[in-house]
């Protein structure tokens, strides 16, 4: 392996996990917390949670696990070039999109609105929460007793009152300080990814055609070169070279800003680093270019009418849900009722505990398990 940067995260550097463990053998510790992602049991759901399309839909969209493997291969990429750490970068983008609910953004934002009252709903926030105290598969703590950096890489974004609640891993919010450059390329390796692959998918699934796409300079620029050099082509040829090359641009257009940025900050350790402004970034060219696509993609993709209909039966099916486990909280599964302490329920923070109970049942709910808990509950003749 090529030696990493001097500002990059070092695993023999870690500030460690909140219940001190003996140090791996043959693997580091972002190794180690990479595998006790790829173990857990959040980590298998996304299989069977929706990226955008839902999964029984076809099988050949993405889903959120194939959507967090796509994220971590670009991000280490990345990493790699820049000679940052490439396994915590893979930690952080396994681990990413944990705390997504069933349906997608349609689920987060229905329970949102349901908790309210109650905290809110943030997906990014149980993300952090899964991997803290939700997982259950040591004998010694809950969760998973990730290290500090991967847990601070998980957490994109935060509210002030929820960083002074997380303490430690939340203080760089309050302080107005970066994250890791690991962190970093993480967070755009996402944007990389669900831009592009929302595009094959909304090809695909036939509710995006490739003439539409002709006005958004980030897909038509790739796809002109490509009817250039391979005249004829069409069809899924060529949306897949167009789609390819237009990662690829992303990638090193991202490495050759971010390279540029690092050299005119110079930053010598991980502290410069997080007192300097963003440094990976995309070029003013290529960002403005994201933009119109992300605009796009709202408009004839996330707002398109057959999308909609799924997003608004969605979001019925978590409102149904959340309204009545808040009602009967005996219908929970007993590990959740322990978690709400529902006998006790009668103070507006017992409310919270237990909206916050129910809140991390639906969100750990796969797709197809939360349509299936909905008709056990609302269906007459199921059971
Ligand atoms: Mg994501």
């Amino acid at each position: 392996m090529t030696e990493l940067t001097s500002y990059a995260v070092q695993a023999g550097n870690s500030r460690g996990r909140a219940i001190v463990e003996p140090a791996p053998t043959e693997r580091n510790e972002f190794q180690r917390d990479r595998d006790r992602i790829v173990h857990s049991t959040a980590f298998r759901r996304l299989e069977y949670k929706t990226q955008v399309f839902v999964n029984h839909e076809g099988d050949l969209f993405r889903t959120r696990l194939t959507h967090s493997i796509e994220v971590a291969q670009i991000a280490r990429g990345i990493a790699r070039s820049l000679r940052v750490n490439e396994d915590l970068v893979e930690a952080i983008a396994l681990a990413h999109d944990l705390g997504h609910t069933p349906f997608g953004h349609a689920g987060q934002d229905a329970l949102n609105a349901c908790m309210q009252d109650y905290g809110g709903f943030e997906h990014n926030l149980q993300s952090l929460r899964t991997v803290d105290l939700l997982e259950e598969r040591y004998a010694a703590f809950d969760g998973l007793n990730l290290c500090f950096e991967t847990r601070e890489g998980i957490l994109k974004h935060c509210s002030p009152q929820h960083a002074r609640e997380l303490g430690d891993v939340g203080r760089r919010f309050l302080e107005n300080r970066r994250p890791s450059v690991e962190a970093q390329i993480c967070n755009l390796a996402d944007e990389i990814a669900y831009n592009n692959h929302d595009i094959d998918d909304g090809l695909r699934s036939g509710l995006l055609v490739i003439e539409q796409l002709d006005n958004v300079a980030a897909f038509s620029r790739h796809a002109q070169t490509v009817r250039r050099e391979y005249p004829g082509i069409a069809g899924r040829r060529l949306i897949h070279e167009t789609v390819r090359r237009m990662i690829n641009a992303l990638a090193l257009d991202l490495i050759t800003e971010t390279r540029s940025r690092i050299s005119a900050v110079a930053p010598l350790s991980l502290d410069d680093v997080q007192a300097a402004p963003a440094l990976v970034a995309f070029s003013t060219e290529m960002h403005e270019q994201q933009k119109n696509l992300k605009v796009f993609l709202r408009d004839h993709l996330y707002r398109h009418y057959q999308v909609l209909r799924m997003t608004n039966k969605a979001r019925r099916i978590v409102g149904d849900l959340f309204g009545a486990f808040m009602e009967e909280p005996s219908l929970l599964p007993p590990q959740y009722q322990q978690m709400s302490r529902l006998e006790q329920a009668d103070t507006a923070r017992d409310h919270s505990t237990k909206a916050r109970a129910v809140a991390d049942y639906i969100a750990g709910m796969t797709d197809r398990y939360a349509i299936r808990e909905h008709r056990r509950l609302f269906a007459v003749g199921e059971i």
